[in-house]
């Protein structure tokens, strides 16, 4: 076994690495880019070393920056993790030359694999189903129309070397063909600088089943059976599991000698993915990954297996710890991606900082989280925008079922909008529990999936608005007993912040807003023992919060609820029954929403999108004219010009994502 080895990766892969190698004993070197200085892994590694600026592009693809690394670290081998490096034939090689074992297979097996194209082709000689297609090398788009109509419409285009959804289009008609390549061809050049693309037969509804596969270098290929990933959007995953509802052990074995055939038709050595797509009994070879998938941990689940362990004792030239008749599944286990993501905004990637993070409580064997980040933490632009994986066991599939809806509703994520939500409604929903599985299922179900689907538990508005209006009442206590402690006098009438009046019943109002509705406007009289009447839009209520070791517990009308709130400044977050709802307490003594640096710079005050913008440089604009909008939480903020003056400069477009605290719209130093 290897004394050290670096992981050239980062988040959640990269702890994930980092736990095994402890566990065995091995040393760890992590490599971190300027945006992951201090970060999980970085933090969680023996050592880290920077590689550069934080685009990838200049840190973590650089194979030269992270082999210096590897050489200087002593390390004696690299974990390349997903994604990055990993599938980079290139990159494996320069490792082999510089004499460090890289943890994955051969250069020439990734490099078979690569394009999707060439490894069809390989494939079909080697005996294994492929969809009906073209992936020849003639890209004459005479040619294409022709094969497209021996395929049969609808036809799905692919980008040869493609990944990641790039560059794929479904064609219903042929007077669509000759667009979609073009535009798949377009996609294709600029993410993969090769242009070539396939067509293959679309398949309407069917399911992606994938099969891990393990290769030892002396000669022993096994299969660690199936994962169904067919709950996907925009053809990537979200939900998967394993094994796959449904799955005969007929039809296991006969996926799994596919795949192993297709791992030994290139000299496979270590972890691999066969991806299949299936429609009814029949099952077609897609594509290999020749790297540990994003969703091993629901293979591990259910073979009690850590298949980082495999990945590293087979680098280091040991057998396959267990052969093929020692292999068995228990159980049933489910992966569910939380996403920093808007799915009502066709599942935009969302950036902003983790203002608040609490994961589900980890039961070995049966709930795990993988992540790579802490609260505090940003999820920036530069980088995938999944926040962790959760992976739960059960004894079988309707056990693990309950167990993710479950661990789902003790995730906590304030600071950026995630797909908890729609998580959360697909564990809840008929069909997922019934497993009528296919790659359609997000969209199908799309209306009840999405929040405005969902119905508001009885009690709900109430909660929240008593919630948050306890909660700021509270706070006021606190800041004028904190005042009246200060001056000396805790018993000034003055420094009393319960309302109270010399003559009768006090009151106070306090105004939210959620969303784009109308403010609302709540009246809370305080009572002597510390509960509050509140008159809310449908009635008043007997009102109580307390804290205890489990957090919150609010009363109202003595029903009990467990929910927390989440402040800063004035937006409020309560989450209740797994569901954010965020508020802005409208006070009129609050400071102004525009946040302005010396009156030269206006910036975002919240993480949001810019979804207009009033103003160009030049303008000479009024003090508090309106110069742009950011939407967030839902709701519109309008920034204003905090000065008379003339702008110099616009540095967002509607549209943008931008984090907290950027620099949005710069003025003039001169007054007009
Ligand atoms: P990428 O490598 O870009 O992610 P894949 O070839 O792995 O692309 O396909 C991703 C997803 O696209 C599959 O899981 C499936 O949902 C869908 N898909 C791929 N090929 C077909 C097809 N022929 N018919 C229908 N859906 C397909």
């Amino acid at each position: 076994m290897f004394r050290k080895i670096l992981i050239a990766n980062r988040g959640e892969i990269a702890c994930r690495v980092i736990a095994t190698a402890r566990r065995l004993g091995v040393a760890t070197v992590a490599v971190y880019s300027e945006a992951d200085a201090g970060a999980r892994h970085a933090r969680m590694a023996d050592e880290a070393w920077p590689i550069g600026p934080a685009p990838a592009r200049e840190s973590y693809l650089v194979g030269e920056r992270i082999l210096d690394a590897a050489r200087r670290s002593g390390a004696e081998a690299i974990h390349p993790g997903y994604g990055f490096l990993s599938e980079n034939a290139d990159f494996a090689a320069a490792c082999r030359d510089a004499g460090i074992v890289f943890i994955g297979p051969p250069p020439d097996a990734i490099r078979a694999m690569g394009s999707k194209a060439e490894s069809k082709a390989l494939m079909e000689r080697s005996g294994v189903p492929l969809v009906p297609g073209y992936h020849g090398a003639d890209q004459d788009p005479g040619l294409l129309a022709r094969e497209a109509v021996r395929i049969g419409y609808p036809v799905l285009i692919k980008a040869s070397a493609g990944g990641g959804g790039k560059g794929m289009r479904i064609v219903a008609a042929p007077a669509e063909l000759d667009a979609a390549v073009e535009g798949a061809k377009r996609e294709a050049l600029a993410s993969f600088g090769d242009d070539r693309v396939l067509v293959e037969k679309y398949l309407t509804r069917p399911r992606h089943i994938e099969i891990q596969v393990f290769a030892d270098t002396q000669g022993n290929t096994v299969s660690l059976f199936e994962r169904d990933c067919s709950i996907q959007r925009r053809h990537q995953k979200v939900i998967e599991e394993a094994p796959a509802p449904g799955m005969d052990p007929a039809r296991r074995r006969s996926m799994g000698e596919a795949a192993v055939a297709a791992a030994r038709a290139v000299g496979y050595v270590g972890a691999g993915t066969v991806e299949f797509i299936a429609e009814g009994d029949a099952f077609y070879f897609m594509e290999m990954n020749t790297r540990l998938q994003v969703e091993h941990p629901v293979t591990e689940m259910v073979t009690g297996l850590d298949l980082v362990e495999w990945q590293l004792r087979v680098a280091a030239g040991e057998p396959l710890p267990l052969g093929e008749d020692r292999l068995g599944l228990r159980g049933h286990a489910i992966e569910a991606r939380v996403y920093a993501e808007d799915p009502t905004r066709d599942f935009l990637p969302a950036v902003g900082t983790l203002r608040h993070l609490r994961q589900p409580r980890e039961v070995p064997g049966e709930v795990r989280v993988d992540t790579g980040v802490v609260e505090g933490d940003a999820i920036t632009p530069n980088y995938d925008p999944m926040i962790a994986k959760l992976v739960v066991w059960g004894a079988d599939r309707p056990a693990a079922v309950r167990r993710l809806a479950a661990a789902l509703a003790e995730y906590e994520v304030v600071g950026l909008t995630t797909n908890l939500g729609l998580l959360r409604a697909i564990a809840a929903h008929p069909a997922f529990a019934a497993a009528e599985l296919d790659t359609g299922f997000i969209a199908r179900h799309a209306a009840a999936l999405m929040p405005a689907g969902a119905e508001a538990p009885e009690g709900e508005r109430e909660a929240v608005l008593a919630a948050a209006a306890l909660t700021v009442l509270a706070d006021r206590r606190a800041a004028a007993e904190a005042a009246a402690g200060a001056t000396g006098d805790p018993w000034s009438p003055w420094a009393a912040a319960n309302a109270w009046r010399m003559n009768g019943d006090g009151y106070q109002d306090l105004r939210f807003r959620e969303g784009e509705a109308d403010p609302v406007t709540l009246r809370a009289h305080p009572r002597p023992d510390g509960s509050l009447r509140l008159d809310l839009p449908g009635g008043s209520v007997e009102a109580a919060l307390s804290e205890d070791e489990a957090g919150a517990l609010l009363r109202v009308d003595g029903v009990t609820r467990r929910l927390r709130v989440v402040r800063r400044g004035e937006e409020l977050t309560v989450i209740l029954a797994g569901r954010n709802h965020a508020l802005l307490h409208d006070d009129p003594l609050a400071p102004p929403r525009t946040e302005a640096a010396g009156g030269q710079r206006v910036m975002a005050p919240v993480p949001g999108r810019v979804t207009r913008v009033m103003v160009a440089p030049g303008d000479a604009v009024a003090k508090d004219a309106p110069l742009l909008v950011v939407e967030a939480m839902k709701t519109e903020i309008t920034l204003r010009a905090p000065r008379e003056g003339r702008v110099a400069a616009v540095r967002c477009a509607v549209g943008d994502m931008v984090e907290e605290g950027v620099e949005l719209v710069g003025f003039e130093e001169a007054a007009l």
